[in-house]
């Protein structure tokens, strides 16, 4: 997990400037050792030897932790999912009221999309963020949302 920073400008620019420090937390540094080890292991089972004609990126060059760090570095993405800068919660780092949607502390300013999860989900995030707003509609409208169901899934903070 990174803590990403977002910043309104006050100066020339009118954008605001987001920061996601990649590579900031021991975790993610050690994720990606093991997510280029587990990506090579399973594409290089025989099961996959009619497709393979080698690997492109980033090539069997880049072997030790350091090297698939510079490579990441250099050529990662985003993945086109940014989510997570503004939580909902009810603990001192959240900053989004679940039941309202509402900033804490602030009047009249409600947050409705990705950048409330308080984790990135799993899968991609559009579906997630279709039904966080289905339910925020629903909060802001006065009407019962859904009841909730308690429904497995995996975690990585949790094993
Ligand atoms: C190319 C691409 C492909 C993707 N593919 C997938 C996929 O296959 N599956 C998947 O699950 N996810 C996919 N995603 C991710 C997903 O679509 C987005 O992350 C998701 O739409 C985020 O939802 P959001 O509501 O947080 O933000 P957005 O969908 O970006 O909505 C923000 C909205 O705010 C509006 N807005 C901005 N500034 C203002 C303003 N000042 N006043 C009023 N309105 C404003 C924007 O016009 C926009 O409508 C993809 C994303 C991209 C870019």
């Amino acid at each position: 997990m990174n803590f990403h920073t977002f910043r309104i400008h006050n100066g020339h620019s009118i954008y605001p400037k987001l920061r996601f420090n990649y590579l900031s937390t021991e975790q993610d540094r050690r994720e990606w050792g093991e997510a280029v080890r587990c990506a090579r292991n399973i594409l290089n089972q025989p099961a996959f030897d009619e497709y393979n004609a080698g690997e492109l990126s980033p090539g069997p060059q880049v072997e030790s932790d350091e090297e698939v760090l510079e490579w990441v570095a250099k050529d990662g993405e985003t993945a086109l999912h940014p989510s997570c800068t503004c939580k909902m919660g009810t603990d001192g780092m959240s900053v989004v009221d679940p039941e309202s949607m509402k900033v804490h502390g602030v009047e009249n300013l409600r947050v409705v999309d990705a950048s409330v999860m308080p984790y990135i989900t799993n899968g991609n995030i559009y579906a997630p963020v279709m039904m966080l707003a289905e339910k925020a509609a629903d909060l802001i409208l006065g009407n019962s949302p859904l009841p909730p169901e308690d429904v497995k899934f995996f975690r990585t903070d949790q094993g």
